[in-house]
């Protein structure tokens, strides 16, 4: 029992020797020590303040940690609260207690929620409270940003005229915009076809390939153009629209067509999950696997160039017989039943077995291999979002990056992906989205929708 006690008593003076000088600290730290002023960030999401600006605002204060943030836009000496958090802070002798030492906060400023805002300059303020010590309680720190305000969207000006254009089709229009354009072009619903600068225009002068898409009933395109604060002008401009029907076309598929194309796409298409069964797998293709083919033809749209590397009309596939058109509305039958239903964007034409398919116009070819649904394919793109596909192929003659003369063999039809004969399937691109090609094979098209607005935007400049 002795020998336990001396020990107790050991431990007891150590222990207080070590701890004497720590509580010291504690203590001096909880009345003195504010620790480092806190740290703020303040990033825009814009380069200027217009109808709905995103901001973020970081701040640190690892020490005692934050106990309010407030962010502000302020102009004229007018401050407007645009977001505001309090926490709680660690209690003052033990800052590893619980506590917020850093925290990201969104706000967006701008016309929308910032009233009597207006055009000039105005200031992004985050202020930063943190926790208070016995003796001390630091002031708060803010950090700000000044800005531009821009209010005012963009003008935008159509200059040309007649501008007639069919559901699935294509045309072109050009237009004028004001000095702040960041971004200009046609929005058709979902889709969007960017602007260019009018080859020898000047600047502000620009133009744009644009489809009604073939899925759109109502001529819905406006020309758009916006500034870098998000500010945006809208202006209607199609004089005329053919609301062109499409045929209504069914697709009788047996097994023996089944066993044909699934097994050959499947090995075709890594990454592709087994469903298991012919019908179930062929459904997946004609769905899933055709979305993600129109997709892989968009991304490689945004690599077009930026220059007509066509001229005259797209030649089609000589000696044949179109077997499917554009547009066409197909339902699939299965054993008597309906089984699925999609919309043909392209033309079929049949000729004679493996025939020599001609380049349809001037270009580079920006893909040469297999893809899903149209079996072996050469995508060429002509410039500025246009673009042609050519699918099905037996074999394909040229290879990626290679530029062709409209003429050129590019390979042989055939009967790879979902191909029942040999066949070819063909169809024109603008942003990656099909539009009719019969319009790019007339001659007399190209020159009164395309040809003829360029040369008299040229014309006025003069
Ligand atoms: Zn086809």
């Amino acid at each position: 029992m002795q020998v336990e006690k001396t020990r107790f008593g050991g431990w007891l003076k150590k222990t207080a020797v070590l701890a004497g000088p720590l509580l010291l600290l504690l203590v001096a730290q909880g009345i003195f020590f504010a620790g480092k002023a806190p740290s703020i960030e303040i990033e825009p999401g814009m380069p200027a303040i217009g109808k709905q600006t995103p901001f973020q605002v970081k701040v640190s204060e690892a020490r005692r940690g934050l106990t309010r943030v407030r962010i502000e836009c302020v102009q004229e000496g007018r401050a407007v609260t645009l977001a505001e958090k309090t926490y709680s802070a660690s209690p003052q002798f033990f800052p590893w207690g619980r506590k917020t030492a850093t925290d990201t906060l969104t706000a967006t400023a701008g016309s929308l929620n910032v009233q009597g805002l207006a055009e000039g300059t105005a200031v992004i303020r985050a202020t930063a409270d943190r926790a208070a010590t016995w003796l001390r309680r630091p002031g708060p720190v803010s950090g700000e940003i000044s800005l531009p305000v821009r209010l005012t969207a963009p003008s935008i000006q159509v200059t040309s005229i007649h501008t007639y254009v069919s559901r699935g089709g294509s045309e072109l229009v050009t237009y004028r915009v004001g000095k702040t354009a960041v971004r200009d072009g046609v929005r058709a619903g979902s889709r969007w076809f960017p602007g260019y600068p009018l080859p020898e225009g000047e600047a502000g002068d620009r133009f744009a390939l644009f489809s009604v898409p073939y899925d759109r009933s109502e001529p819905d395109a406006r020309l758009v153009a916006a500034d870098d604060a998000g500010n945006e002008s809208e202006e209607t401009f199609i004089d005329r629209f053919y609301a062109k029907s499409f045929k209504s076309d069914t697709l009788t598929i047996g097994d023996a067509f089944l066993s044909k194309v699934v097994p050959e796409i499947l090995s075709q298409t890594p990454g592709f999950e087994d469903r298991g069964g012919l019908l179930e797998n062929y459904l997946a293709i004609n769905r899933e696997l055709r979305l993600s083919n129109a997709e892989t033809i968009v991304e490689l749209a945004r690599k077009s160039k930026p220059e007509f590397l066509w001229s005259g009309p797209f030649l089609m596939l000589p000696n044949s017989k179109a077997t499917a058109t554009f547009g066409d509305n197909r339902t699939y039958f299965y054993q008597g039943k309906a089984v699925d239903r999609q919309v043909h964007l392209g033309i079929d034409f049949a000729s004679v077995r493996n025939a020599a398919i001609p380049a349809p116009n001037d270009g580079i070819v920006v893909w040469a291999r297999y893809l899903g649904i149209y079996g072996n394919t050469v995508v060429i793109d002509h410039g500025y979002g246009l673009m042609s596909i050519s699918g099905h192929l037996s074999s394909i003659a040229v290879e990626e990056g290679r530029r062709v003369s409209r003429g050129d063999v590019i390979g042989n039809t055939g009967t790879t992906g979902l191909a029942g004969g040999d066949h070819l399937h063909f169809c024109t691109l603008l942003q990656g989205l099909p539009v009719n090609p019969v319009e790019w094979s007339d001659g007399h098209w190209i020159r009164d929708r395309i040809t003829r607005k360029l040369e008299e935007a040229k014309k006025r400049q003069q």
